[in-house]
């Protein structure tokens, strides 16, 4: 796409979001390849996104837009030192800054996993010597009560694969025990009373909610299949319960999906976990489809529930910021292992591994390590 816009030697590129789609590491090095050419043509950029990292980092000037207008405009450090407009004080605020407060290192183990690995079969005639194309390899990690672990990694590097085969959503190898439960060994009742215990939101509030239940039908399901025995009155006030924990008015409980905004989407599913009273949360890029600033309101509505109910977190995210914001504890991966695990706050502070140290500095050149 770059070659096609530079065919015609240009001396102004509009760049649209170029680098959305991709992941820090590609996009550290488009920018660069962008830097490079804007240097070697004397070519003028415009550039447009949302990421302010981006900005602040390839900008010489910028515009700070909201509802149609340029509120505010300043050459980019000035900006970031001192914004005058509110929204760009807020644009600003609303980065995921500095690092979660520690769990307890003591705290009882909930979920240990050992071993993990999950492969898929490869449509045969594509490759031809291996048969099976192995997602996770061979991961052993642990979750204690209150803790968030974070699983960071490039897309297709197994994440989601991990965090599905550790609440036995997909067959896998390996062992893994809940609150001292080995999972391998439950019959369908034993993992039905368990599987309460553990749920999961995933990234997408659009495609993640049901468009034909309202959603206080929705929260509620899951009441109907774990606790069949309470009354409709019951169940009504634990829906009212579950939508004011994430500070959502009950009253809109006889509403459809379609007629909420992505964070409130995502406040919705957070309910609909949170009704079962489960002690352990699987958030498979939770906040990623979601704008900065409403990112960071279900982020803190996340810290507080932990705090709150002690949950458990298995946060996955390809967003570096996010992650330091919510996790204890780490692991890195790539093509299905894992690079690097470990305390947090230890692997942003001084990253081992090379591919760990790439994926920071293409994600925090924005920050601090800048
Ligand atoms: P991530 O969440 O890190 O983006 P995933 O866990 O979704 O990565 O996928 C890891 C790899 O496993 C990818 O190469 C993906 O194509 C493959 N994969 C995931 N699910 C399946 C499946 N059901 N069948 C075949 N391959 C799969
Ligand atoms: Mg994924």
């Amino acid at each position: 796409m770059i070659a096609i816009a530079l065919a015609c030697s240009p001396k102004i590129l509009i760049a649209d979001e170029p680098t959305t789609a991709l992941d820090v590491t590609v996009q550290a090095q488009i920018l660069q390849l962008l830097k490079e050419l804007q240097q070697r043509y004397g070519l003028a950029v415009l550039l447009i996104t949302h990421d302010l990292g981006m900005v602040r980092k390839v900008a010489d000037r910028v515009c700070v837009m909201q509802h149609g207008k340029l509120v505010e405009q300043a050459d980019c450090a000035t900006l970031f030192a001192a914004p005058q407009h509110p929204y760009t004080q807020r644009l600003l605020n609303a980065e995921p800054k500095g690092a979660k407060p520690p769990a307890a290192r003591d705290a009882p183990v909930l979920l240990q996993a050992r071993n993990i690995t999950v492969d898929f079969p490869i449509p045969r005639g594509w490759l031809r010597r291996a048969e099976r194309f192995v997602a996770v390899n061979d991961v052993s990690l642990t979750v204690r009560r209150g803790e968030t672990v974070g699983i960071v990694g490039e897309s297709g590097s197994g994440k989601s694969t991990l965090g599905r085969a550790l609440l036995n959503l997909l067959p896998a190898q390996g062992e893994r025990h809940f609150d001292a439960v080995d999972v391998g060994q439950l019959d369908t009742a034993g993992w039905r009373r368990l599987r309460k215990r553990m749920q999961v939101v995933f990234q997408d509030p659009y495609g993640s909610l049901s468009p034909r239940l309202t959603v206080g039908q929705i929260i509620g399901e899951g009441l109907r299949v774990h606790e069949p025995e309470l009354s409709k009155r019951q169940r009504e006030k634990r829906v009212a319960q579950a939508l004011h924990e994430v500070q959502l008015d009950a009253a809109l409980r006889h509403r459809y999906p379609h007629e909420f905004s992505g964070g409130q989407r995502q406040r919705i599913a957070i309910a609909r976990a949170l009704i079962l009273r489960p002690e352990f949360l699987l958030l498979d890029e939770p906040t990623s489809a979601l704008d900065r600033s409403v990112q960071a309101e279900v982020l803190a509505l996340l810290l507080d529930l932990q705090q709150q109910h002690q949950l458990a977190y298995v946060f996955i995210s390809h967003d570096l910021a996010v992650v330091r914001a919510m996790a204890d504890t780490l692991l890195v991966m790539r093509d299905g292992q894992v690079v690097e695990q470990g305390s947090a706050a230890q692997i942003f502070a001084a990253p081992q591994h090379s591919y760990t140290q790439e994926l920071l500095d293409a994600a925090f050149w924005r920050h601090d390590r800048t």
